[in-house]
Formats: C-alpha cells, sequence, structure tokens
C-alpha cells in the first residue's frame, strides 16, 4: 500500500473550475473511472474519474473551491498495483526511430483504432462519436486551437460580429418608428477581444476540454499520409512523430480560393482577414456575391462601410430562387453603394494603400478605387495536401476525395468528410457525416440517408432554402406544386418592421409530400429547420398545416404557406379560380 495525492487531470483551457459536487469520502473504495467529483465551467460540467484501485484518505477540496489542472483533488492508498495514467492532450512528440519504413502498420500495438486529420466540425466531432464507441483516438490538427475553420475563421465568427451588425441596424431601423438612438461608438478592439475570447475561445477550449474527457489525443502539427496505415504530423519546431492507425478519417477542409495574378497587398484580403476585423475600411469591394462574401457586407455596412459587390453571375447567391432573393437584394442596393451584377474584376492594382480596380460587363470597362478589397470566390478543397496518394487513396484535380454512403475512399479502411468531399461546403453536413463514418468504423450498420441539407446565408433579411428549389424542378423536370406565404401578412412580421419576406413551400405533384422549402425574412435560418424535419418525415401540406404553431410567430409562416396550398388560409383573401 502507497499513500498517493490525486491531482486535477488535463481539463483544456480552463484555469479557475468550480468543484459543483464532490462524489466520495475518506474511507471509500474507488475503482478506476468511477467519478470523483464534479466541475463545472460556463462551457460543461465534467466528471473527474479516478485512475485507480484505492481508498480515499483525505479529501483535498470542497465544493465551490476553484481548480485548475494540477490542484490536489484527495489522496488515497493504492489496492493491489492498478493505476492508469491520467488522460492528456499532447502537442506532437519526436519519436527516435527515424528508419523506420513508411509501409503498412496495421494493427501495430501503438496504432489507434482511429486517427482523425483536421479538426474542423467533422473532425472533432468524428473523433468524439469514435470515442464514445470505445475506440482510441488520435485527432491531428495542424493549429494550436481545435474546432477548424466554423470555429476559429467561418461560422462562429462570422455570426458574432453580424449580431452587432444587426443591433446596429435595428437601432437604425427603430428611428423609423419613433425610438431614435445616437450613432454608436465602436470599439474595434473590444468588438475583437469579445468575439476572440467570449465566443471563439470559450468554444474552443469547451471542445479541448471534452477531447480530454473522452480521453482523444490531440496531437499538434501538419499530417501527411506516409502509407496506407500511417501518418506522419511535423509540428510547429519540424519535429515528426509518426502515428499509426488502422483506420482513418480525412477531414482536412478547404481553404479559401485565391484568384491568379492579385497582388500581394495588405488590403487586400479573404473572409478570415475579414473576420480579423482589424478596420473599417471607408469603401469597401466584395468580389463575388455568394453566402460569405454577402454576409461580411452586412457586417462593414452595419459598422459604416461604403460597400460595393461584383458578382460574375446575373444574380447575388446562385442555387436559390430568384423570387427568394429578391428582397435581400432590394435591401442591400438601398444600404450598398453599388451592386455590378454580370461583371467581372479584370484587374486590381496597388495604389499606395489603396486599390485601383478595373471591371469590365457587357457595356466595356470601368475603373473605381477602394480601400479594402475582399476576395470571396468560393473554396476549394484541401485534399491535394496530405499526400493522399502515399496511402493509395485518389484525390480528384480540384482536390475533392470521393467516398462511398458510408464515406469511405477507394482505401476501405480510410474515410473522408466534410468539405474535403464536396458541396455543398456546410458545417452542418461535415458533423452528420463524421458521426456516419465514426459509427461505421465502430461496427455499426449505418450508411448516408438524409435527403435534404439546409442551407443559410445570415444575412440581413437571411435567406434559407432546402431541399428541392424551384429552378431544380424547372431544370430536371420534377413535378411540382408550390405556394407561398408573404410575410406582409404576417402580424409577427408587421410588429418587427420587417414585412419583406416570404416563405415559400414546394410539394411533390403526385405524392403531396413537401421536397423542398425556401424562406426570406429576419430569422429564416432558425424557421427554415421546421421544413427539413418535414422532408425527412415525409410530411405534407395537411401534416404542416394542422400542427399548431404558436402565435404571434413567424413560424406561423410555414403553416400558413401549407394552408394556402391547402385552400384553407384565412389569413389571406385568395380568389377561388
Ligand atoms: P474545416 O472546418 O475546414 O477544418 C479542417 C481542419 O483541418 C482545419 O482546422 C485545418 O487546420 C485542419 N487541417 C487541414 N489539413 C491539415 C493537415 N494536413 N494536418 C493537420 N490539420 C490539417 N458553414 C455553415 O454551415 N454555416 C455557416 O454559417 C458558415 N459560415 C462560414 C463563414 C465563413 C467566413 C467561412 C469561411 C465558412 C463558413 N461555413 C459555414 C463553412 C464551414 O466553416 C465549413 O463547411 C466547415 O468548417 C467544414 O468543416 P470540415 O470539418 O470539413 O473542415
Amino acid at each position: 500500500m502507497a499513500n498517493k495525492t490525486f491531482t486535477i487531470p488535463d481539463i483544456g483551457n480552463f484555469d479557475s473550475v468550480e468543484v459543483i459536487e464532490i462524489h466520495v469520502k475518506a474511507g471509500d473504495s474507488v475503482k478506476t473511472d468511477d467519478a470523483l467529483i464534479t466541475l463545472e465551467s460556463e462551457k460543461a460540467s465534467m466528471d473527474i474519474p479516478a485512475t485507480f484501485d484505492g481508498v480515499v484518505q483525505e479529501l483535498l477540496l470542497k465544493v465551490g473551491d476553484k481548480v485548475k489542472q494540477g490542484d490536489n483533488i484527495l489522496s488515497y492508498d493504492i489496492i493491489g498495483a492498478k493505476e492508469t495514467k491520467p488522460v492528456e492532450t499532447k502537442s506532437a512528440e519526436t519519436k527516435s526511430d527515424s528508419t523506420k519504413p513508411n509501409e503498412p502498420t496495421n494493427n501495430n500495438d501503438d496504432a489507434y483504432d482511429v486517427v482523425v486529420l483536421g479538426s474542423g466540425p467533422g473532425g472533432y466531432t468524428a473523433a468524439f462519436r469514435a470515442a464514445d464507441l470505445g475506440l482510441k483516438v488520435a485527432l491531428i490538427e495542424r493549429f494550436s486551437s481545435i474546432g477548424g475553420v466554423c470555429l476559429n475563421v467561418g461560422c462562429i465568427p462570422s455570426k458574432a460580429l453580424l449580431h452587432m451588425a444587426k443591433v446596429i441596424t435595428e437601432a437604425e431601423d427603430a428611428s423609423h418608428h419613433g425610438i431614435k438612438f445616437n450613432k454608436p461608438e465602436i470599439d474595434l478592439e473590444k468588438i475583437r477581444e469579445w468575439k476572440n475570447n467570449d465566443v471563439v475561445g470559450k468554444l474552443t477550449g469547451g471542445l479541448s476540454q471534452m477531447a480530454g474527457q473522452r480521453k482523444v489525443t490531440v496531437i499538434e502539427g501538419y499530417g501527411k499520409f506516409t502509407g496506407s496505415n500511417s501518418i506522419d504530423v511535423e509540428d510547429k519546431d519540424k519535429k515528426t512523430t509518426k502515428v499509426n492507425f488502422n483506420s482513418a478519417i480525412i477531414a482536412v477542409g478547404s481553404k479559401p480560393i485565391v484568384i491568379p495574378n492579385t497582388p500581394d497587398h495588405a488590403n487586400i484580403i479573404d473572409s478570415t482577414g475579414a473576420l480579423e476585423f482589424k478596420d473599417i475600411p471607408e469603401r469597401m469591394l466584395i468580389v463575388g456575391g455568394g453566402i460569405i462574401g454577402l454576409e461580411m457586407g452586412t457586417v462593414y455596412d452595419a459598422l459604416g462601410s461604403k460597400i460595393t459587390v461584383v458578382e460574375l453571375a446575373d444574380g447575388l447567391i446562385q442555387g436559390c430562387d430568384r423570387d427568394l432573393v429578391r428582397p435581400l437584394q432590394k435591401r442591400m442596393e438601398k444600404r450598398f453603394e453599388n451592386i455590378h451584377l454580370n461583371t467581372k474584376v479584370v484587374e486590381i492594382k496597388a495604389d499606395g494603400d489603396n486599390l485601383k480596380v478595373t471591371f469590365e460587363n457587357k457595356d466595356g470597362q470601368f475603373e473605381d478605387t477602394f480601400n479594402k478589397v475582399l476576395i470571396s470566390v468560393g473554396r476549394t478543397p484541401n485534399g491535394k495536401l496530405i499526400d493522399a496518394e502515399l496511402a493509395g487513396v485518389n484525390v480528384d484535380d480540384r482536390g475533392f476525395i470521393n467516398v462511398d454512403r458510408q464515406f469511405k475512399t477507394n482505401v476501405p479502411h480510410i474515410y473522408a468528410i466534410g468539405d474535403v468531399i464536396g458541396q455543398p461546403m456546410l458545417a452542418h453536413k461535415a458533423t452528420h457525416e463524421a458521426k456516419i463514418a465514426a459509427e461505421v468504423i465502430a461496427g455499426e450498420k449505418v450508411e448516408y440517408q438524409a435527403n435534404v441539407i439546409p442551407s443559410v446565408a445570415y444575412t440581413d433579411p437571411e435567406v434559407a432554402w432546402v431541399g428541392v428549389t424551384e429552378n431544380e424542378a424547372k431544370q430536371n423536370n420534377i413535378e411540382i406544386e408550390k405556394s407561398a406565404f408573404p410575410w406582409a401578412a404576417s402580424g409577427r412580421a408587421l410588429s418587427n418592421n420587417r414585412t419583406e419576406g416570404l416563405t415559400k413551400l414546394i410539394f411533390d405533384k403526385q405524392t403531396k409530400r413537401l421536397i423542398g422549402a425556401g424562406i426570406v425574412g429576419v430569422n429564416a435560418g432558425e424557421l427554415i429547420a421546421e421544413a427539413c424535419l418535414a422532408i425527412e418525415m415525409g410530411a405534407d401540406a395537411q401534416d404542416i398545416g394542422l400542427t399548431i404553431h404558436p402565435h404571434p410567430t413567424l413560424s406561423e409562416s410555414v403553416a400558413m404557406a401549407s394552408e394556402v396550398y391547402e385552400g384553407t388560409i384565412t389569413d389571406l383573401f385568395i380568389r377561388k379560380r
């Protein structure tokens, strides 16, 4: 018997977490994995399990104490010799055996059951699900903060800034109906701090903590395949760790497309640069009228920049029906300086700190000068940057990796998920795929069966759509019937002073089931979820219309669009044909 002290293990990036419960007392016998105490951070509560079989001698903390990694929990005596190593999050370590051949090492003793390459929403979800299913998992990420594009430089920081924008524009709108606010004072540094620490930091810190709780080994460094069962991870000091696996999941995501011949200039930025939020340029050009560019335009417009958007195609947000984009475009035309459609950027030239841009459309060329240019013309997959060929995995010319419905690549024990396997490049697609890949590896008989993936532009107003669009139906000769409810007839939209919205439903002509939906208006991104569920459940207009929706809400517009289809609507008068 030996008297030992048990301390708080690695709990992620937290240094003051409250003890909210103690599950043992002096004299208790505990077994490995028995919960000793429960801690609670702002993000989650977590049990700290024993990593020994023994008898508690003395408790060294109490409920209400604030603790961090390394603080004492209790002293104990070991029973027998049983003691396991606590969970840890580690940086890439060097293995001295660099002469090991790069050949398949399947079923090595040191091999992980699953190695996940990339820690975005696809990667961390896959790693966590696999660990929850009892597999030994490593998660490789080149950056010190896990969470990928979505948490660090995508979905989450953009939504934090869009929230700021919403506060400003709502205050402006209020002046039209009797409440006047002074012009806002904008403290860029504070906004940045809030976005980085209170939003992104909390989420990514929470992920690290959950990785620890699940015993997922996080390896920091850049991973490349060296064989069909091994990846080399190079850390920032150029040290290499060989990681062996029985199965791997490629979740390396994507990066912004760079327009060739664009000069290297501090004021030409991509979405990551725009989210850094260094300044508020007086005049800003957004190259690309897709979702990401327009969301950034919404932010900088609210903060005072004069925005110009240039788009090669004949409309903003391609892929979405025009009647849904129209209310957004109308509002943007009022707020933005210019929206150039059917126009391409021919040249961007540095002019000191400014940028002289030459455009071309059917009428010829014209020039304009901007303080900042955001290039937002799409994203390209990272598939070509990981030596996948050394593992035998096929990557196409554009960098995408082809997979089957279980997310297996052409090498059956190597899977791929998320942006790297194709469009739509969206976080919720990546997480859904991630769970399936992890479950397949764990031996479950599952495959991808979702019917639809929703898309949302978190602009003002928001535009959201799911399933078959009217355009698609026309192009593919799908027989549909549609109905729409204009928000001008919605009490809630009127009360919000935002009546430009529209809820549109698309039904299969034969089965009468809902197969598509589109919503434009405030909170459309939240509202679309009902249509997603209805489509997955095979609901028809009657199912939706007869579901009692709360009043007064914008969600009623979904029921009312169904009532329009059924001919039972009373909130509109529709003349009978
Ligand atoms: P990623 O999130 O790209 O993660 C891949 C990870 O792999 C990264 O952390 C990368 O560093 C790491 N990695 C790559 N190669 C290696 C390597 N060789 N070794 C180690 N690590 C590697 N989607 C939405 O659904 N909703 C939104 O609102 C939304 N907003 C967005 C806003 C912006 C500005 C941007 C840029 C994107 C937005 N997206 C949004 C898209 C979303 O971020 C992506 O679809 C999602 O992050 C893809 O997840 P993923 O797991 O496939 O890859």
